[in-house]
């Protein structure tokens, strides 16, 4: 066991501070006044979090010192702090899924993922920054301000879980949570050099995660590395009745298979529609290497067809707005958050017309409007119903390519972060960084995104996405945990530790 006495708590891994926290050798109150003199001192740069709440993480981290000096068990990640992205419920918490409509609402009780962290004695620090309701893929389209890219503070962090995978490349946290319904958690891991998990779909319950598009959202793990993003997978995931599409079966080995990142004799899919063709030079260029890495470890690569894959983003932007449009229609005034115009002379309708116009940005306006469109009779079956059908074919392109292999593999995003402001004004440019993540929420798939090294011409972040079928998450685990170790060997460290001082 390593001594951190001395050493800067920020920068340890998840399960060296819960090691160390479990033997006594620092106490939980320590490891979380670290972290949050380290939010004090660079979130006004980097604006990872909305809301950071000192006093109850201080009072949970005492608790987990005491239950410590009681001698009662502790969970796996004791002690250890974390950032919950600004969409999950936490019981008298502010939670605005940064939208100006859900501006006040402290919701009554906690998501299933905020129990699962207060039974596992994980201390949350806070709630982070994220584009809208989860529309986004830059953190730009949050009301209150974007978040910066650590790596560079004129860059996004990707999104919509920006904040999450900010606060983790700014070591302002060792583990957060996001949601993907889209590629929400792995084009922010990519972009900041972290590790990030799609579990599949079902796999961590959706109880209190407020709603973008059902058939499509899961929360998973975020962190610095493969381990500890397993250890927290292992936390939150597992069967919950409150969620009708919540998998009643065991979860997957995922820290098993993080700590035996063997690929020898694995089969491992290129998908030649997502293989980097006409992506960034450098993130085509590390892609390659981590394939080459990957044959050298004993993996076989084989080039597989996705034809459908064309077709993914134009469905998901189909099902996406329409479920969206339903969802978003409960906030009207009436329940929750802000009420515009509520002064007697407006009527039930009027006020609730207001309130929406005020209360939501323009990429939810214009989300709700193509939802709605999509959904409204006479255009219903053109629209809904042929991107419905185009999800099938995709589910069958997976379905037919893991007969073949054991995971697939991509780039997560085709560029690296781009600057602040450079595609907040173009929608479509803005949906194109998704075009490698959304076929697996089409098909309710498991994917990763890790660290591969950083572009030369731009010295950022690029990822890996790794696929794999639904309920074979521990795949993941084994392939990035290879890749993972093999480039440590090589850089001597976690490519994290190259981000420039904040
Ligand atoms: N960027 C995608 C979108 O805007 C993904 C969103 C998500 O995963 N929450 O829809």
């Amino acid at each position: 066991m390593a001594d951190l006495m001395g050493n800067d708590l920020t920068r340890q891994s998840a399960s060296t501070l819960a090691d160390a926290i479990s033997q006594g050798e620092v106490s939980a109150e320590e490891v979380t006044k670290a972290h949050l003199e380290r939010i004090a001192d660079v979130d006004p740069r980097v604006h990872a979090f909305l809301y950071v709440d000192s006093d109850d993480a201080l009072a949970a981290a005492r608790g987990v010192d005491a239950k410590r000096a009681r001698g009662d068990q502790l969970g796996a990640l004791a002690g250890v702090p974390l950032a919950l992205k600004d969409v999950l419920t936490m019981k008298g918490v502010p939670t605005t899924c940064g939208s100006k409509i859900l501006e006040g609402w402290r919701p009554p009780y906690d998501s299933h993922v905020v129990e699962r962290l207060r039974a596992n004695d994980i201390v949350i620090l806070g709630k982070t920054n994220m584009d809208e309701f989860a529309m986004g893929s830059s953190t730009e389209h949050s009301a209150y301000g974007p978040t910066r890219n650590p790596w560079d503070l004129e860059r996004i962090p990707g999104g919509s879980g920006g904040g999450s995978s900010a606060a983790l490349a700014a070591f302002e946290a060792p583990l957060a949570i996001g949601t993907d319904t889209g590629g929400s958690i792995r084009q922010p891991a990519a972009v900041t050099g972290t590790v990030g998990v799609k579990p599949t779909y079902g796999g961590v319950s959706r109880y209190g995660l407020v709603a973008l598009a059902s058939s499509l959202d899961q929360a998973g793990p975020c962190a610095r590395n493969v381990l500890d993003t397993a250890l927290l997978h292992a936390a939150i995931a597992g069967h919950d009745p409150r969620d009708s599409t919540s998998i009643n079966a065991a979860v997957p080995d995922v820290v098993g298979a993080a700590l035996n990142g063997d690929v020898r004799g694995m089969r491992i899919g290129l998908v030649r529609e997502l293989s980097g063709a006409g992506y960034q030079a450098g993130v085509e260029l590390r892609f390659r290497e981590a394939v080459e890495l990957l044959e050298g470890l004993g993996a076989e690569v084989i080039e597989v067809s996705c034809p459908h894959f064309e077709y993914a983003l134009g469905a998901y932007y189909l099902i996406l707005p329409s479920e969206a449009s339903s969802n978003l229609a409960r906030f009207d005034g009436m329940r929750y958050g802000l009420r515009a115009g509520d002064d007697g002379s407006h009527s039930v309708e009027e006020v609730m017309a207001i309130t929406r116009e005020a209360g939501f940005g323009p990429e939810v306006k214009r989300r709700i409007m193509l939802g709605t469109y999509a959904l409204s009779s006479g255009y219903y079956d053109a629209y809904y119903g042929q991107a419905q059908k185009v999800r099938t074919l995709i589910t069958r392109d997976f379905d037919a390519a893991f007969a073949q292999v054991d995971v697939l593999i991509s780039p997560t995003a085709p560029t690296t972060a781009f600057k602040i402001g450079e595609k907040v004004d173009d929608p479509i440019a803005m949906y194109l960084n998704d075009v490698a993540t959304i076929p697996v929420n089409l098909a309710g798939n498991a994917a990763m995104s890790l660290p591969i090294g950083l572009a030369p011409e731009d010295g950022l972040p690029v990822g890996l996405q790794i696929i794999a079928p639904p309920m074979a998450d521990d795949r993941l685990y084994r392939v990035g945990s290879a890749v993972e170790s093999a480039l440590v060997d090589t850089w001597g460290h976690l490519l994290i530790e190259e981000a420039p001082a904040l």
